[in-house]
């Protein structure tokens, strides 16, 4: 128990320091590393093995709506990425440039992809000519490099991981539908497999991903009360179809602008799902995602047939569930601690006594509830408890973002809010961007999204006093 103890002292409360908190996490989930390049992680196996089972559930959702994959290249000439005014500008200040290969020059420089619209629109230009060509569902699975000058792990770093999709559409209403679309999967992978509660709504036009007409977006609030942007999808109109020249042959046979959408969600996911779930002992892992579903401890395993009976179970339960039997020679206490950390969602003890009585006992990492549970039923108990750590994960998710959701109808409500709490700020805004500029700056807080679903909270914009448009959710973001 000594050293049980002494693990879990290594890492800094969450309600001291929450950023620390999260790097401890990190670092002794055993989730990233740095590297010698400021600003660029290293994603460890534990990590690596979340960030999997999100892209496979994903990846699914993706090919069941008809998208296939592509993979494109890394670089952007130059010229290619200023083809599109907006875009090139809102990307210009975090773009890394390569000006050399080998022992030459090269005459034009060539950008490391920070995202790869331009890419996908000059690959498309050679390849949509009629209206049969359409739609093209594109997504990569890729990394991509933005020049971040503060950086943390998952949250903000310089190289990360992501999928982007790129669509386009014969008709404008069409390629709505696919922004809407790809917004309910993020919002669907959100709820139902990661347990994070999410807001579905829309940017403002300051908000905006540069060059898009419209940006949607899945807004999450972590546990300390300050919103992650989760995953956002994005309808450009004909904009970029107009800059680089793709037409298509419409069934009027006239020549017409294809319209376009991108959507994109990242390992960012992995930040959300530490701050969202995580406790003072740890992570504590959505059962949809996590890389080990059931970790088997066993009880005086000196004692004989206890790792026998340990084993045979790992074997039997691997049909049903992701499962590791830890037959190392730690303690079961530093055992328990570890696998805490690690957000583990069911812990399985098998002991002498245990095997006398033909039974187990099955604990919860949300709530840590114990289950003594016949070994004859692990098939049914095993899957049950899973669902009930993931409702436990998003119920308590739930409830952080209700009771940390205020209502602001003036200004001076706004200030007092963002100055005394963290959280969510409804408030009315006449759409105005100097307003939202005034929010920023006597009140600290950026606007999230206007949601989907609109509440009616006065007729005036809390800033200006001339009539509301709509209801923005404010807050403080990562
Ligand atoms: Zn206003």
């Amino acid at each position: 128990m000594a050293e049980q103890k002494k693990m879990v002292e290594a890492i800094t409360s969450m309600d001291v320091d929450f950023a620390k908190w999260y790097t401890d996490v990190v670092r002794k989930a055993d989730l990233a590393d740095y590297s010698s390049v400021k600003g660029c992680t290293i994603i460890r196996p534990y990590g690596c093995a979340i960030w999997e089972n999100i892209r496979d559930i994903l990846d699914g959702m993706f090919k069941e709506t008809g998208h296939e994959n592509v993979m494109m290249p890394l670089l952007i000439p130059e010229s290619l990425l200023q083809k599109e005014k907006d875009h090139v500008e809102g990307f210009a200040p975090e773009v890394a440039w390569v000006t050399q290969g080998g022992q030459e020059k090269l005459t034009e420089r060539l950008c490391v992809r920070p995202t790869s619209e331009v890419l996908f629109c000059e690959h498309y230009s050679h390849i949509i000519n009629s209206y049969r060509d359409l739609p093209m569902l594109y997504n990569q699975w890729c990394s991509v490099v933005r020049w971040e000058k503060t950086t943390r792990p998952f949250l903000r770093t310089t190289e990360f991981w992501w999928q982007e999709g790129h669509t386009m559409h014969e008709t404008a209403e069409e390629a709505m539908a696919e922004t809407e679309r790809m917004l309910n999967i993020y919002a669907r992978m959100c709820e139902e497999y990661l347990a994070i509660p999410v807001l579905k709504g829309r940017k403002t036009e300051k908000e905006q991903f540069a060059g898009a007409q419209a940006t949607y977006t899945i807004e999450a609030m972590m546990h300390d009360g300050k919103a992650l942007q989760s995953g956002t999808s994005h309808y450009f109109g004909d904009g970029f179809a107009r800059a680089f020249d793709i037409t298509f042959q419409g069934r009027d046979n006239k020549p017409a602008y294809p319209h376009q959408t991108s959507w994109g969600m990242s390992t960012r996911i992995i930040g959300a799902i530490i701050m969202t779930h995580g406790d003072d002992n740890g992570l504590a892992l959505p059962p949809a995602v996590a890389p080990i579903q059931v970790v088997i401890v066993p009880i005086a395993q000196h004692k004989e047939g206890v790792l026998d009976k340990a084993e045979e179970l790992r074997k039997r339960l691997s049909a049903i569930c992701r499962v590791k039997c830890d037959a190392s020679d730690n303690s079961p206490g530093w055992k328990f601690a570890q696998y805490e950390m690690k957000g583990v969602p069911l812990r399985l003890e098998i002991g002498p006594k245990d095997i006398e009585n033909n039974q187990c006992v099955l604990v919860r990492r949300d709530n840590r509830e114990k289950t003594i549970v016949p070994l004859d039923q692990l098939e049914e108990k095993i899957p049950e408890l899973l669902k009930a750590v993931h409702d436990g994960l998003y119920q308590r998710a739930l409830e952080n973002r209700e009771n940390r959701t205020y209502t602001a109808t003036s200004m001076e409500e706004m200030i007092q809010l963002a100055n005394e709490k963290s959280g969510f700020i409804k408030a009315m805004w006449c759409g105005d961007l100097e307003c939202e500029m005034k929010l920023k700056e006597q009140a600290g807080v950026t606007s999230r999204c206007m949601p989907f679903e609109q509440e009616h909270l006065s007729d005036v914009c809390v800033c200006c006093g001339k009539p509301a448009k709509s209801m923005v959710v404010w807050g403080k973001a990562y």
